[in-house]
């Protein structure tokens, strides 16, 4: 039997640095939901004291850099993180609350990455945003 790998050894794998900050921050993604950088930052705060919001982005750009959490950015929405990653899965968005939820691949094992001309590139993800209503803002605006 073997533990499966801990926060720190993950971080260790990815080649990244362990702190009480990382450890603190990649938890707080996985267990949230989209969670903004504000977001992010108070939760590591609550469990590690004091953190820069500048330490924070440090960490956001490595554990993304590093593949551990998923950067998402929809237009005109402050960027958001989570733990969700590799799965080619996609967002939709509230036009109007700006609420964000995920969205299984629309057709089962990644068949929109088949771009219908790759111009030769070699492509690994595609970024498919769904803009609508959510259910709340739908009920506030028919009301
Ligand atoms: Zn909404
Ligand atoms: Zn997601």
């Amino acid at each position: 039997m073997t533990a499966p790998p801990s926060i720190a050894d993950e971080l260790r794998g990815a080649g990244l640095r362990v702190t009480a900050a990382r450890v603190a921050l990649l938890e707080s993604v996985r267990n949230g939901d989209q969670l903004d950088v504000e977001a992010i930052a108070s939760r590591v705060r609550d469990r590690v004291g004091h953190v820069s919001l500048q330490a924070v982005y440090e960490a956001l750009h490595a554990l993304t850099a590093a593949g551990l959490i998923r950067r998402i950015e929809p237009a005109g929405s402050p960027a958001r993180y989570e733990g969700r990653v590799m799965d080619n899965h996609h967002h939709v968005v509230c036009r109007s609350c700006g609420v964000v939820a995920d969205v299984d691949c629309a057709t089962g094992e990644a068949p929109c990455l088949t771009a219908s001309d790759d111009h030769g590139f070699s492509i690994d993800e595609a970024e498919v945003v769904y803009w609508g209503l959510c259910p709340d803002c739908s009920t506030a605006r028919n009301s």
